[in-house]
């Protein structure tokens, strides 16, 4: 079992990482904002909120989701500087590269998979979501779910190209060759902010991918207890992951307060 982040015994750990230097990065659905029926209710507390502008103004803050960029939008504070959509293929910087070829992949698969009528006669309630660079087969409103979750898995396996395919919260993301997922795109994050580390929290199998041989920079945190992940620590709670950013922004007001002095102490 991972330690409990929140634990007094890695409090002076904590504390000296949640700092001005340090890139904070999270997931959305079910690290920021609570898991819901219907996806698009998904919203974090207005406290979650409020604390998360006010650490988007002290530090650099990146949104990093399986929902598409323009979805974000509305849903996360306008001081996060790096909203990222799509699994990291929506708004990286530097990550302008030629979409067109995996759009028409997605396209591609989309209209093999809506001419299957066995397959949705089978899997009845399952849904096709097109996010344009990745294709989401949702299975949660099937009338059993775990069957239509096979078939779906089993379907997608038959496309061409072969999809890299990436669960979630009773859905499978497919990804066309070429396609960023979460862990390229926090690399590229860390280059481009040039941060001397990352607290990256999130909950999710896509999340695992960039939990998995961490560098030493990367402090990695699970929302909820599981047997079964990569990250250092976990917390047990989307409640926590809002206490947590409001520790932050308090920590990283204390470094900044703190730096003159700092310096002037390094001068003697
Ligand atoms: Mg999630």
């Amino acid at each position: 079992m991972t330690p409990w982040l929140l634990d007094p015994v890695h409090r002076a750990q904590l504390d000296d990482w949640l700092a001005p230097a340090t890139l904070f990065v999270f997931d959305f659905d079910g690290t920021l904002a609570p898991i819901v029926d219907d996806p698009a209710e998904a919203r974090m507390a207005p406290a979650t909120w409020t604390q998360l502008e006010r650490l988007g103004r002290l530090a650099p803050v990146a949104v990093v989701s399986g929902r598409s960029r323009e979805d974000l939008t509305a849903r996360v504070p306008p001081a996060v500087s790096h909203l990222i959509g799509n699994h990291g293929n929506e708004g990286l910087p530097g990550g302008d590269a030629d979409t067109r070829e995996r759009r028409h992949i997605c396209a591609f698969w989309e209209s093999r998979l809506r001419e299957d009528d066995s397959l949705w006669r089978a899997a009845k309630g399952a849904q096709i979501e097109n996010k344009g660079l990745t294709l989401s087969l949702h299975y949660r409103h099937c009338e059993n779910p775990a069957w239509g979750r096979s078939l779906l898995l089993a379907r997608a396996s038959r496309l061409v190209p072969s999809p890299r395919v990436i669960r979630g919260h009773a859905v499978f993301n497919l990804l066309p060759p070429g396609t960023f997922t979460k862990r390229e795109a926090l690399e590229a994050l860390m280059r481009h902010t040039r941060c001397e580390r990352m607290l990256f929290i999130g909950d999710d199998v896509t999340d695992e991918l960039a939990f998995r041989d961490a560098p030493e920079n990367w402090m990695t945190v699970r929302v909820g207890r599981s047997m079964d992940t990569a990250a250092r620590y976990h917390v047990d709670h989307v409640d926590e992951v809002g206490w947590l950013i409001a520790h932050a922004v308090g920590c990283c007001q204390q470094a900044d307060r703190g730096l003159g002095g700092r310096q002037q102490g390094q001068a003697h």
